[in-house]
Formats: structure tokens, C-alpha cells, sequence
């Protein structure tokens, strides 16, 4: 029942989405039958009728391609094309028809209507509806007309080809440039506001941060820095009843032999300013903004020419320009003008000059809010930093911990941590994260002229400048350089005096590690460097604590304590878990022949067995003197005598040089098993070691279990 339903339901749904096409079907069959080859003075009914369904449907598939705009997944948004673009076809040929056949002086109406479905129709349609409408015309010039002559179709067949491809090209390259257009304005926006920033040094280098907030701050601090510029000149314009009020300040971006001026702010009745950037020293504004003069002008000519923020001769009478300076230094240029002849006195001119500390107090006011964000956000993120690197208590969670840090202070696109070890001579990569860090994982180096090692050496970062040239600067080694980057980093880890490694940052863009993130970035680093020193001091003095001195296999303690809970487990679980003990034969003649070294050489090496023979879940301890226990998990009794077997095995052919000659010496060894021979790890201790006694009694070198007692 339900497949019925599920067919009628999906026959309903092509029928409905093909019903556009089928009726231009219809229409189009219309148009061959000759339907519409009529003079218009015999229109009927049938035609009017005709006309309505194509209006009713048209109308309703527009609609649909309006409402579903953008939104339409692409191929039902394709067929909707399909329709509108065959109905469109039908139609211009029924008028066609109309007005005299193919022939006819409203054939080039086809033109028109391909051209406009080659440009709008989605790709491929447009293309699709150029070959419809070649075949459609043939069908109705042979089959419909009764024309017999190839010549003027292949003509139309032409025109029409051209026309839709021409439109189709032309369409697409303009949409790619629309929106090119709109990107390159969208960078320019941002260089704007990046070099307002720098003019009013709200930033100091901070520029070279691609860090949006940086961005948001930066905007929302020009706008607070320009409403009260403009504010403050309004005020002036008003007090003074000027024509014009500008503010200047000298650009230090361009180089020193090319400074500019650049308007800052301005208010004025006047349309006919120019925008600049000027020359600095053009004109009577250069006289102020370079040279410092105050310069106050009376009885000007009209369409005097030595102000340069009118485009064209000026239309006032008097001018008053004071500098702007800062500190001790030149920064630009205060101007004001009036069209009447009355020249600006001296109360005006203390009033300019007043107003100059003005400019300066809301610049400074901000430059001061933006050095306040900014110190706020990054001891937010060194706190943070630190919280998350003093918890970490393991080298990578320290390493986790601190690239995380710096992706916050500072995006990069790549980033590794090196160590150093002073006695070989040689650094490792011992993380790495971003872009090529996969080729570079673990990769091991000696001293040599890379950064990475003269940052360690000098305990200095590098490059000074923070540009990055792969072809001047290797990073690691000239085979594993850093491709792509405009900007690296490399800081040094220092621990009290000791480089013990390097941290480096590296990124596409240009600039991205410059003075105003530098700072920061070594207080991390410093940071890291320390908890990284702890992380490995708190290892070590976990492997002491935990292991022998002379073997590094677990020590007596830590090997209880694991006894104990993995008998307790296997308890739980219901698993085998077996033990073996090991006792060197007549290790005290060993030791009395060849001396105590060459037994504690013996004793290293067997340890150095036991743990090349076990598997990785088995735990080796020295147990005391010489001898060792290994405990087994998951292993039936069969399993652990194997193993001890093994053991025996290898031991015994192993031989030992000595100043004395070749040593060999041979091993006991006892091995029961859980819950098989004893319930608790204490039972089943002493079951192992009364096996290796009866191992010792019964002529040693050989693995005894509980069978043998
Ligand atoms: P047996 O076959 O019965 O085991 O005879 P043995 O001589 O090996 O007797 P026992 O196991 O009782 O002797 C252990 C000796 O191992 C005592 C001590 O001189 C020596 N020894 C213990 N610890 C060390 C060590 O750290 N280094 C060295 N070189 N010898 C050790
Ligand atoms: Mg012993
Ligand atoms: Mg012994």
C-alpha cells in the first residue's frame, strides 16, 4: 500500500516539476501547427485562451525563481530555468509568427531573448537554451513554415550562437570583475584604517598585528579620536566664524626625503577641497607643519593659490596656520580662513593655539585607552598562560599549554618547540604544530649556523627584524627550512643563565611578530622555558623515586604497590597472572674473582634482559643484590615458565669480557602463578620464592615452579 502511495506521490511530484516544460512543449507545438501564423486581426478567443495559461504559468515560475533565489538547491533551481527560458522561447516565436514567420521583420526579438537567457540562466543552462533555441527555429522553418532552403536558418542559427555565447562571456567577466572590485575596496578599507591608526600612533608598531580584536580596537578608538577633532574644529569654525578649519599631520610613513601631509580632519563651507596627501612644505601649510612658523596672512588676493587643501585658487581673504607640536616634535598643522576681509588678531591666534593642545589631548586621551586595552588583554592572556602551564605537570601538557598561549598572543601558521642537550651537542625538535610541522616531527640536529642554534647560543631572539628569508635564514637545517613564511620568530628558552631550547613562531603574512607582541611573547616564553625545566625535574625525580639507580628497572617499593593492586585486579576480572623470581648463581664468587664492577656489570645486563625479553604490560624490578622480579599479567603458568626458560637460556649464553678473561654465569629462577597456586600477592610471593629455592637446591641454573618442592 504504502509503495503506491510513495509511486503516486512521486509521479505527482515530477509531473508538477516538468509542468512547465511540458506545456512549453504544447506551446512550442502550437507555434509549428501555425496557431499563431495569423494577420493579428484575426485573434480569437482560442488565442486569448492560449495567451492566459502562458501568462498564468510564466507568471507563477517567476514568482517561484524570485522567492527561491539563492536559496534553491542547484539542480531543481536549474530546471526552473529550463522552463522560464523555453517558455520565454515559445512566446518570442509565437510573436514572431505573428508578425510574418522567421522571415519577418520581429525575427530579431529571438536575438534579444537568447542573449538575456545566456547572461541570467545558471550555468549550464544558459548554454543549454542557446541549442533549444537553434532547434526549436529549425524545427519550425522546415516542419512549420514548409521552407525548404538551409541558408537563412543556418544565417539566424549563427546570429542567435553568437548572441547568447557573446552575452555569456561578457556576463561572467563581469560579475569576476564586480567582485574583485569589492575586495580590493574591502583591503584598501583596512589599509586606511591601519595607517590612521599609525598617523595618530594609537598603535605604536602594534600595526603589524592581523589580530581582529587589534582591529575592532583600533576602529573604534579612530572614530572616538576624529568626533573629537571634529567637535573641537566645528567649535573653532563657529567662535572664529571661519570658512574653512583643517587639521594636518606630517605622514612619517613615506620615507624622510618624501614626507606628506594629510588632512586629519576638517570642517568647512566650502565644496571645492582637495583630499591630499600634499607635499609636506607646499604652500603656507608646509610653512607651518615643516618649519613650525605661525603664519598668519591678511588682505589675500582672491583665488590666492598657496593653500593646498583647495583644489582650485582659494576664495578667502585672511589665513591663520599654527604648528601642532608633541613633545618637542613637529607633528602638523592647525589652519583656519575666513572669506571676509578681517584678519585674525592676536586673541584668535592664543585661541588656535589653545586649541592645538586640545588635538593633542584626545590623541594622546586615546593612544593611552589603546595602550590600556592592550596591556589589559594580554596580562588577561599571560595569566591565563601561566595558570594553564603551572598546572601542567607533564612536558607535553607544558607544551600544549604554552603554543596554545601564543596562538592567542600572536596567530601564526606555524610554531615548534626545540630542546637543547648541552652534552651531545644537539637539538630536537620536540613539538611542532601548523604547516610543515609533520616533516619536521622529532627531527634531531647538532650545533651548526642555524637560528635555532645561535638563539640558544646568544640566548637572544631571531631574526632581529622578524622578516624571514629562507634564502638568507635556515631555522633548523637547509633541508628542513621553513617555506612560504614572511615572518619568524625564534626565542630562546632560558632557564637562570642556560638556553635549554627554542621556541618559534612563524607566519605568511609580513610583520607578525614585531615589537608590539615581542614583549609579550618572551615573558611567555621565559614562562614556558621555566615549567618546562619543572616538568622534567618533576619526571625525574618521579623515575628516582620509582626506579633502581643501576639497572632502571622498578625498584622494590613500587613494585609491591603495583603487586598488590594488579592482584587485586586480576582478582576482579577473574585473569592469571604469574610470577617469576631470578637468583644469580654463586654471585659471590663472581664478585670475589672479578670484582664487585664486573658484578654490577652482570647484574645491569640481566636487568637489561629481562626487559628486553618481557612484554610491554610485564613490570621488571630489581628486587635486591641480584635479584629480580618479573611480574606477568594475563600469563597461565605455561606462558611464564617460557619466559623464564628464555631467560635462563640467555643468560647463560652470554658471555662477559673481563680483564680476567670471558665470564659467563648462569641464573635460578621460581615461577607460580594466580589464583593457581596462592590467593594473595603475599602467599603467592612466598610460593615463588620457595620454587626458586628448590631451583637453587636441585643444582641451579634451571626454572622451578611449585610442582618441583
Ligand atoms: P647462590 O647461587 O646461592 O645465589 O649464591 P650467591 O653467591 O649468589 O648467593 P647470594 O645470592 O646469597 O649472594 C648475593 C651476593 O650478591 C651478595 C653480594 O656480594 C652480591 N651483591 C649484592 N648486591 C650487589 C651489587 O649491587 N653489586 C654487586 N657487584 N654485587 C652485589
Ligand atoms: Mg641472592
Ligand atoms: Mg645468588
Amino acid at each position: 500500500m504504502s509503495t503506491l502511495v510513495h509511486a503516486a506521490l512521486s509521479i505527482r511530484r515530477t509531473t508538477r516539476a516538468s509542468l512547465g516544460l511540458v506545456t512549453a512543449l504544447g506551446f512550442g507545438l502550437l507555434d509549428v501547427l501555425g496557431v499563431f501564423r495569423v494577420r493579428p486581426a484575426e485573434l480569437g478567443l482560442e488565442h486569448a485562451l492560449v495567451g492566459a495559461v502562458w501568462a498564468l504559468l510564466f507568471g507563477v515560475r517567476v514568482a517561484q525563481r524570485l522567492r527561491t533565489r539563492g536559496v534553491v538547491e542547484a539542480s531543481s533551481g536549474r530546471l526552473l530555468d529550463l522552463e522560464l527560458g523555453a517558455l520565454l522561447l515559445v512566446a518570442v516565436h509565437a510573436g514572431v509568427q505573428l508578425g510574418g514567420g522567421l522571415t519577418g521583420p520581429f525575427y530579431p526579438l529571438v536575438y534579444v531573448v537568447v542573449a538575456l537567457l545566456a547572461s541570467f540562466a545558471r550555468k549550464p543552462i544558459g548554454t543549454v537554451l542557446v541549442v533549444v533555441a537553434v532547434a526549436f527555429e529549425a524545427v519550425l522553418y522546415f516542419v512549420g513554415e514548409g521552407q525548404t532552403d538551409p541558408r537563412p536558418l543556418a544565417l539566424h542559427a549563427l546570429f542567435v550562437i553568437s548572441f547568447g555565447l557573446l552575452n555569456l562571456v561578457f556576463t561572467r567577466v563581469e560579475i569576476a570583475r564586480v567582485r574583485e572590485r569589492s575586495n580590493r575596496e574591502l583591503a584598501e578599507e583596512k589599509v586606511r584604517v591601519h595607517e590612521d591608526a599609525k598617523l595618530f600612533r594609537l598603535v605604536g608598531a602594534a600595526t603589524d598585528s592581523a589580530a581582529r580584536d587589534d582591529e575592532r580596537l583600533f576602529r573604534s578608538s579612530l572614530d572616538e579620536v576624529h568626533q573629537a577633532l571634529y567637535y573641537t574644529l566645528e567649535l573653532l569654525k563657529r567662535t572664529l566664524e571661519l570658512h574653512t578649519c583643517v587639521l594636518f599631520f606630517v605622514d612619517e610613513t613615506a620615507d624622510g626625503n618624501a614626507e606628506t601631509m594629510r588632512i586629519v580632519e576638517l570642517v568647512s563651507d566650502s565644496d571645492d577641497l582637495a583630499e591630499g596627501p600634499f607635499g609636506a612644505g607646499e604652500g603656507a601649510v608646509g610653512g607651518v607643519a615643516k618649519r613650525g612658523l605661525v603664519m598668519n596672512l591678511e588682505h589675500l588676493k582672491l583665488g590666492y593659490k598657496g593653500l593646498c587643501y583647495y583644489r582650485g585658487p582659494a576664495q578667502v581673504r585672511c589665513f591663520l596656520g599654527v604648528p601642532v607640536v608633541e613633545n618637542g616634535v613637529l607633528r602638523g598643522a592647525l589652519c583656519a580662513d575666513r572669506r571676509d576681509d578681517r584678519p585674525f588678531d592676536a586673541r584668535e591666534e592664543e585661541i588656535l593655539k589653545g586649541a592645538v593642545h586640545q588635538v593633542l589631548r584626545a590623541v594622546q586621551n586615546e593612544r593611552v585607552f589603546v595602550q590600556l586595552e592592550k596591556s589589559k588583554h594580554e596580562q588577561t592572556v599571560l595569566h591565563r598562560a601561566s595558570q594553564a602551564l603551572g598546572a601542567a605537570l607533564s612536558g607535553d601538557a607544558v607544551l600544549d599549554a604554552g603554543l596554545a598561549a601564543a596562538a592567542e598572543i600572536a596567530p601564526f601558521d606555524f610554531a615548534a618547540v626545540t630542546l637543547y642537550d648541552g652534552a651531545q651537542k644537539k637539538h630536537t625538535v620536540r613539538r611542532a604544530v601548523g604547516e610543515g610541522a609533520l616533516a619536521l616531527e622529532k627531527l634531531t640536529f647538532r650545533d651548526n649556523t642555524s637560528l635555532t642554534a645561535m638563539a640558544v647560543k646568544n640566548r637572544h631572539f631571531l631574526p632581529y627584524r622578524g622578516d624571514f628569508d629562507p634564502a638568507q635564514h635556515v631555522v633548523y637545517t637547509k633541508k628542513a627550512n621553513l617555506s612560504g613564511m614572511e615572518s619568524l620568530l625564534i626565542m630562546p628558552l632560558v632557564v637562570r643563565e642556560d638556553a635549554i631550547g627554542t621556541l618559534c613562531l612563524a607566519a605568511h603574512r609580513r610583520d607578525a611578530f614585531g615589537g608590539a607582541v615581542r614583549p609579550t611573547l618572551q615573558v611567555l616564553a621565559n614562562q614556558l622555558a621555566v615549567s618546562l625545566a619543572n616538568a622534567e625535574s618533576v619526571r625525574r625525580l618521579e623515575e628516582l623515586a620509582t626506579t633502581d639507580g643501576l639497572t632502571g628497572c622498578l625498584n622494590k617499593r613500587t613494585f609491591l604497590e603495583e603487586f598488590e593492586r594488579r592482584i587485586k585486579a586480576a582478582e576482579r576480572f577473574g585473569r592469571k597472572l604469574s610470577l617469576v623470581v631470578t637468583d644469580i648463581d654463586h654471585f659471590k664468587a663472581v664478585n670475589d674473582t672479578y670484582g664487585h664492577a664486573t658484578g654490577d656489570v652482570v647484574i645491569k645486563e640481566l636487568g637489561a634482559l629481562l626487559r628486553r625479553v618481557k612484554r610491554e604490560t610485564d613490570l621488571v624490578a630489581r628486587f635486591g643484590g641480584e635479584e629480580f622480579c618479573i611480574l606477568c599479567e594475563e600469563t597461565d603458568l605455561d606462558g611464564a615458565l617460557l619466559l623464564a626458560e628464555r631467560v635462563r637460556e640467555e643468560l647463560s649464553e652470554t658471555v662477559f669480557q673481563t680483564e680476567l678473561g670471558k665470564l659467563k654465569v648462569t641464573v635460578s629462577l621460581g615461577v607460580a602463578t594466580f589464583p593457581q597456586h596462592a590467593k594473595t600477592a603475599g602467599t603467592l610471593f612466598e610460593i615463588t620464592d620457595k620454587a626458586l629455592y628448590a631451583a637453587k637446591h636441585n643444582g641451579r641454573n634451571r626454572v622451578c615452579t611449585v610442582k618441583d618442592l
